[in-house]
């Protein structure tokens, strides 16, 4: 099967030049769920784009037939951050022209419906897909505002027109996945949404972390947080509800680098996904049994519960714990030697653990100035 593959201007720059998305549409044989996958919202994650490279090898080799539904493919989807260079490195994490970060400018309908308690009680007796329906339509209406602004005469700043596109891509999909990397180096892992447990494991990683807390304005929660507020509007009505609709950000490795285990691990997480949600027939993945895409046990861990450390005093981290092992409280987690300007000795100063837990990211610069982050634990109670 050959996808659509659609080109969508997205910005000219004072050079002239014009940056553009690239939209790579597989369309199933039979109607069905819409899938949408980006990657590389951050510049220096760069890994998901080898995924969505492999996940387009893939299903050009499958028949349209096999496939229900449709998958939009958007690798690269923010050449502004993945273009962005400070020497050798790339930043690539904020829009510096409005100091915002790329992945914290969405739109999300919650923030504006204040009459959904009045909206779920004249949805309360009818069918989900109904509903479904008539909720979308109110978003998409509500959305299609947004670009009266952007078409005014005094328009708006740029992130307002790139989320607008990106979103525009991507509001009536039913599975979202956002492909990230750590900026720094991190395990493979995912975030997941509140009653999302199940299919989370469908990605065959380790380990998962509940968006128990919101950053704002992120992607998949600008996505799926109308939905999961509209479920709960119906569960103080008494009806449990629960949309076939799904958001996911996938974290693969370590910035500036496309490791092979995390392109692996992204590549056959999104084809199971693909698979058990019924996108996706008469495939069967090598090497993977019925039972380990089906019973992957996954480490859950609330975001509540993630600790962050950042370094107390200036100086130069050594001897930090490695990367995904498990740590005790009041274990030795990294030292900081520092350099004083007191005509004193340089001294080592031995960093512990506030709780026992899964050492899922670091800091990639082991210099660090007061209060840069060196180290980040999953907390497990
Ligand atoms: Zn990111």
């Amino acid at each position: 099967m050959l996808p659509i593959i659609e080109t969508i201007p997205l910005r000219h720059m004072a050079s002239g030049d014009v940056l553009s998305l690239q939209v790579y549409k597989f369309i199933g044989a039979q109607s069905g769920k819409k899938v949408y996958i980006q990657s590389n919202l951050h510049g220096a994650e760069i890994s998901g784009n080898a995924v969505i490279h492999q996940l387009i090898e893939f299903l050009v080799g499958i028949n349209a037939a096999d496939l229900t539904g449709e998958i939009w493919l958007v690798p690269v989807c923010n050449p502004m951050g993945t273009n962005e260079r400070a020497q050798h490195f790339s930043p690539g994490r904020y829009c510096s022209y409005e100091a915002k970060d790329w992945n914290r400018i969405f739109w999300d309908y919650e923030k504006e419906a204040d009459d959904l308690a009045a909206f779920a009680k004249s949805q309360l007796l009818l069918e989900i897909e109904v509903v479904r329906h008539n909720y979308l339509t109110i978003i998409k209406q509500k959305f299609a505002q947004l670009l009266e602004k952007i078409n005014s005469l005094s328009s708006v700043p740029f992130t307002q027109k790139f989320r607008y596109k990106l979103q525009s891509l991507s509001l009536d999909a039913d599975y979202l996945i956002d492909l990230h990397s750590s900026n720094n180096q991190g395990l493979n892992y995912l975030y997941y949404f509140h009653n999302r447990e199940l299919s989370s494991k469908y990605f065959l990683l380790d380990f998962g972390i509940l968006l128990d807390e919101y950053d704002g304005d992120a992607f998949d929660e600008a996505f799926i947080k109308p939905w999961l507020a509209l479920e709960q509007h119906f569960h103080s009505l008494g009806r449990e509800i629960k949309f076939d609709v799904e958001a996911w950000t996938l974290e693969l490795g370590t910035g500036m680098q496309i490791n092979p285990d995390s392109v692996m691990q992204g590549v056959k997480g999104i084809q199971n996904y693909l698979i058990q949600k019924g996108c996706i027939r008469n495939i069967v993945l090598p090497s993977l049994s019925e039972d380990v895409t089906l019973n992957n046990q996954m480490l859950f861990i609330k975001r509540g519960n993630i600790i962050k450390y950042y370094s107390p005093i200036g100086g130069m981290i050594q001897d930090r714990v490695k990367l995904g092992c498990f740590v005790k409280v009041n274990e030795v987690i990294y030292k900081v030697l520092s350099f004083n300007k007191l005509s004193q000795l340089p001294q080592v100063i031995d960093i512990r653990a506030q709780e026992s837990g899964l050492v899922y990211d670091i800091s990639t610069n082991q210099a660090v100035n007061e209060g840069e982050f060196v180290i980040g634990i999953g907390a497990i109670q």
